[in-house]
């Protein structure tokens, strides 16, 4: 199954893609993940997109797609979280695969703004947590692993009312093209994943 998770930034679309990658067995294909643990030459320049959030190139991001696509985890599918971002990237998607089901979580942008600025995440597992509403059991060590928690470079205020924005005008015309189904992600985290579930026709 070839799935798309979308979502504001905070939706708590990667944590939802994470657990249905447990369920499925398919892998979860976070972009800003795959950027921020981008190798290369290109690192800095990757940065500094992130850093004020700001959509990396279309080529560029493409091109780390491609690649993540390629490896054979992704034969029996995979749950894409952050791609496409734009209508240029969504027919380029189009071009080298078919897309089963997509599904977005709506929360309303001041939830997105209160959520990005208390998270914080593993530096280890990737594993997110929020100060507010979901702290770790002892400050700053991730109850999943015991890495380090840390704020992410974009996840404060300037960055983040971008990024809702760009969300708004640019990511949101995808939602028509594809046909997406809508779930409410102000809910409790296991109450999104049955609606999720129910919507792919899985029992929970
Ligand atoms: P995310 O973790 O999905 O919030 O992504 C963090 C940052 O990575 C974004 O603000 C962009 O700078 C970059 N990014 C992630 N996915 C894409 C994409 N599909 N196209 C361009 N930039 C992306």
């Amino acid at each position: 199954m070839k799935l798309l998770f979308m979502g504001v930034q905070g939706s708590g679309k990667g944590t939802q893609a994470k657990i249905m990658s447990v369920k499925l067995g398919i892998p979860h294909i976070s972009t800003g993940d795959l950027l921020r643990g981008a190798e290369s030459l290109l690192k800095k320049e990757i940065d500094s997109y992130i850093t004020s959030g700001k959509l990396v190139p279309d080529e560029l991001m493409l091109r780390v797609l491609q690649d993540r696509l390629s490896l054979n985890d992704c034969m029996r599918g995979f749950i894409l979280d952050g791609y496409p971002r734009n209508m240029v990237q969504a027919k380029k998607l189009d071009e080298i695969t078919s897309i089963d089901k997509v599904i977005e979580i709506v929360i309303s942008d001041s939830e997105a703004l209160v959520r990005a600025i208390y998270r914080v995440t593993c530096g280890k597992c990737g594993e997110g947590h929020n100060i507010k509403t979901n702290p770790p059991k002892r400050a700053g060590v991730c109850d999943k692993c015991n890495g380090i928690l840390t704020k992410r470079a974009d996840d404060n205020e300037p960055a983040m009312r971008k990024r809702i924005e760009t969300y708004h005008k640019e990511t949101e015309p995808i939602l028509l093209h594809y046909k997406s189904v809508e779930i409410n992600g102000e809910q409790k985290i296991d109450r999104v994943t049955r609606d999720i579930l129910a919507v792919l026709g899985i029992k929970s």
